[in-house]
């Protein structure tokens, strides 16, 4: 038995090795690639229900990696987010971003709001607004076209997110709640931190007709933001029928690939924005 145990815990080791070797890799290689480009962002345009008119877009980070092809966030984010290099990997991010869609209105577009995702890391920053308003400002964007999407696990210590947020929402900036319903957290911050939307988590929107409790969910959240004044956005709406729910909700907005995967910026501006009046 002693034996047959060995042999199970080597071969686990080396396992558990070659994970590791792996994760040094990637952490290695992500040093370099902001240096070398690698990285690049798609687009998801996001709708309003009432109007089937596009009115924002969310920014989704890539990795072109020279080996391993083409990475999904969920391959290398939550590895950046260990090594703390989601911080000038987020402010990447933000500058193009921001860069993009300031181009998109000097080209004549109707301006519109790009969304960004924040880490943890990054919201946890002393110098967090100070650092956005020097991109705005450097970029020449207008404040109220950017909005920031921040976690429910980021509410967790009230009074360092009311103090981050207050800094936030003075530079104009618009904050919102992303994967609303799948935190832990308490709904207490709901009515203390100035937000201006929920983010309706797509797993409730999945089964939304198959399954009442999603459906309840999903209306209880919707009724909840009107009476708290708050914008709503479905995500990962993927079917008519869904977008026939949500609308009958009054939901605001929506996203999802009923309406469009996310997309490189090129094919956002030449499928998306050049078909809005401007
Ligand atoms: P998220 O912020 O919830 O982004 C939405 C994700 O849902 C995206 O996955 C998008 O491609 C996917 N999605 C959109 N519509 C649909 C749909 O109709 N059906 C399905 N099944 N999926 C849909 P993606 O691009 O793989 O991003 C995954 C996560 O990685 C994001 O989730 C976000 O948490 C994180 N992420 C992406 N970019 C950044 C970034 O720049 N910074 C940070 N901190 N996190 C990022
Ligand atoms: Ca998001
Ligand atoms: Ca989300
Ligand atoms: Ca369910």
């Amino acid at each position: 038995h002693a034996k047959e145990h060995d042999q199970v815990f080597i071969r686990y080791t080396e396992a558990m090795k070659k994970v590791t070797q792996s994760r040094v890799e990637l952490e290695n290689d992500m040093r370099k690639a902001l240096e070398r480009n690698e990285f690049f962002l798609e687009y998801q345009p996001q709708f309003s229900l009432q109007s089937g008119k596009m009115v924002g877009m969310e920014a989704l980070v890539r990795w072109n990696h020279p080996k391993r092809g083409l990475l999904p966030p969920n391959e290398f984010i939550p590895l950046a987010e260990d090594s703390g290099l989601i911080v000038p990997l987020g402010e990447w991010v933000l500058k193009t971003a921001c860069q993009h869609n300031k181009k998109w209105q000097l080209d004549g577009y109707e301006p519109v709001c790009v969304s960004v995702n924040l880490s943890m890391r990054q919201f946890r920053q002393y110098n967090l607004a100070d650092k956005v308003d020097a991109i705005l400002k450097e970029v020449g964007l207008e404040s109220k076209f950017l909005e920031l999407e921040i976690t429910e696990s980021m509410t967790f210590d009230i009074e360092t997110a009311l103090n981050q947020l207050q800094s936030l929402k003075r530079l104009g900036i618009h904050i919102s709640i992303d994967d609303f319903g799948t935190g832990y957290s308490s709904l207490n911050y709901l009515k203390s931190l100035p937000i201006d939307r929920l983010k309706i988590d797509r797993s409730f929107v999945k089964e939304v007709m198959l399954d009442g409790n999603d459906a309840a969910i999903v209306s209880t959240i919707t009724t909840m933001a009107h009476h708290l004044k708050l914008k709503v956005t479905a995500e990962g709406v993927e079917s008519e029928e869904q977008l026939e729910f949500l609308k009958g909700q009054n939901c605001h907005e929506g996203q999802g690939y009923l309406f469009s995967k996310p997309v490189p910026a090129r094919v956002l501006e030449s499928e998306f924005l050049s078909r809005l009046a401007g």
